[in-house]
């Protein structure tokens, strides 16, 4: 009876990895579909400077429009498309769409704070700039336009190969932000063999701020570390003033979150750039 229900438990395990094969390759044949048919998009949110509340940047985040499903968020198939390599391609078109995209608003007169575009760490091979500067080239973008998001599983792979990239990425003048950090593995330690001018300090330190101790400690910690290193600190999903107001007393450079705006399509971006829309910051805490 024993290896009966052994035998049910593995063939129930393999038909449910059947069932995942078979999800990914739909979504992977669907994505390839997508890139043709022009179903990809992409969606902009706004960081705000915490000294002057005003929009000193933004993130460029990828949307599928799906003909049936609607709009897909990026952390169903991403992972597909990181698992199957697609995402060189989805990369590329991302890059392409953002340079598209500024150079669009440039034309209309629009002052542009710089775009952040995610970076796979499959795209970091030693021709990648060489692929970004031909892309910044076709749409006459200025380098220093775009800032990179990569995160820390590269600098786990982190070989000097690796650094060798960031720094010509760096010499070409584009920004270098870390992202999601704290939830990797590379020690504080290693950070500073890489040449970052940003960390994103990850929401799930934020959504605990100011109540819960440890995230406030940890919050603290990377605040500090970052200064030192002189590099900018964004803290990511911030939703409360309270948050807002924590990460300021901390020093924290600028803030991403719902507090301010949700990720929104690109032309609503461009009307809160033309409007000057800015963060409330409110009155100033007392110094703790
Ligand atoms: P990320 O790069 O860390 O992007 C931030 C994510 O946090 C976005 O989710 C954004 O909508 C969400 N977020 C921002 N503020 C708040 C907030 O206040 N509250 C909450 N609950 N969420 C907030 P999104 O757009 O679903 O993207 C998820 C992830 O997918 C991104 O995380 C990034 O890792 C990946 N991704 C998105 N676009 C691309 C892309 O073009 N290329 C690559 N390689 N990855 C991408
Ligand atoms: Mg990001
Ligand atoms: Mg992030
Ligand atoms: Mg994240």
């Amino acid at each position: 009876k024993a290896t009966r229900s052994i035998e049910a438990g593995l063939l129930f395990y393999s038909e449910e990895m059947n069932q995942r094969a078979k999800e990914h390759m739909r979504i992977e044949g669907e994505l390839r579909q997508a890139l043709l048919n022009g179903e990809l998009l992409l969606y902009y949110q706004p960081k705000v400077s915490l000294r002057s509340g005003r929009i000193v940047g933004a993130e460029a985040l990828l949307r599928w429009r799906h003909p049936v499903r609607g709009l897909v968020s990026p952390g169903v198939f991403i992972p597909v498309a990181e698992e199957t390599g697609l995402i060189l391609e989805l990369g590329s078109w991302v890059l392409e769409a953002a340079c598209r995209q500024i150079r669009e608003w440039q034309d209309a007169n629009l002052i542009m704070p710089p775009i952040a575009v995610n970076l796979s760490a499959r795209q970091f091979d030693s021709k990648l700039p060489q692929r970004i500067a031909a892309v910044l080239e076709r749409y006459s973008v200025q380098p220093e336009q775009i800032n990179l998001e990569i995160t820390e599983s590269l600098l786990v792979r982190g070989a000097d190969a690796v650094i060798a990239i960031m720094n010509e990425l760096r010499a070409m003048g584009m920004g270098l932000a870390l992202d999601d950090f704290g939830t990797g593995y590379s020690s504080l330690a290693y950070l500073k063999k890489f040449p970052i001018s940003t960390l994103k300090i990850d929401r799930s330190f934020v959504i605990g701020l100011p109540h819960e101790e440890n995230d406030c400690a940890i919050a603290r910690a990377i605040v500090t570390m970052a200064q030192q290193l002189r590099q900018e600190i964004v803290a990511e999903g911030v939703e409360t003033a309270e948050q807002m107001n924590f990460l300021r007393e901390l020093g924290c450079d600028q803030l991403q979150g719902y507090l301010f705006s949700q990720p929104v399509p690109a032309a609503d971006f461009a009307s809160m750039l033309r409007d000057g829309k800015r963060l409330t910051l409110g009155a100033r805490l007392p110094p703790a």
